[in-house]
């Protein structure tokens, strides 16, 4: 269990191999991978993805202050935010072929969300 602004080597270690668990699963061995934390609560998000499709190279962020509400993040969490933020680099050379507007950014998020229910088993 990880305490606000907290972050253990374990559950350090843990996001990042989730992380390079469903990018190998993905296929998605061409990119270089970087891992991150960080606690940042002036804005409401748990995990990112920054990436650059030409270089082939990516940062994922995860953000323990998505855990004030719950003050406590479980692996189950941080296995779905590695696999969401992988699922956004799955998507990466197709996001990069349109301009990047909030309204396309919306309909990435979906498709993720939609891929992210399916393979967790929530949707059969
Ligand atoms: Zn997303």
């Amino acid at each position: 269990m990880v305490r606000l602004g907290e972050w253990t080597k374990q559950e350090m270690s843990y996001f990042s191999e989730r992380v390079y668990y469903w990018q190998e699963k993905f296929g998605l061995l061409d990119w270089q991978v970087e891992t991150r934390y960080t606690y940042d609560d002036k804005d409401d998000w748990g995990a990112k993805c920054s990436r650059d499709p030409e270089n082939r190279c990516a940062v994922i962020t995860f953000n323990s202050s998505c855990a004030k509400h719950s003050k406590t993040i479980g692996k189950k969490y941080l296995n779905t935010c590695a696999l969401h933020e992988v699922l956004h680099l799955l998507l990466a050379d197709l996001a990069h072929l349109s301009p990047a507007t909030s309204s396309n950014d919306k309909y990435e998020h979906q498709i993720v969300r939609r891929l992210e229910a399916y393979i967790l088993g929530l949707v059969r």
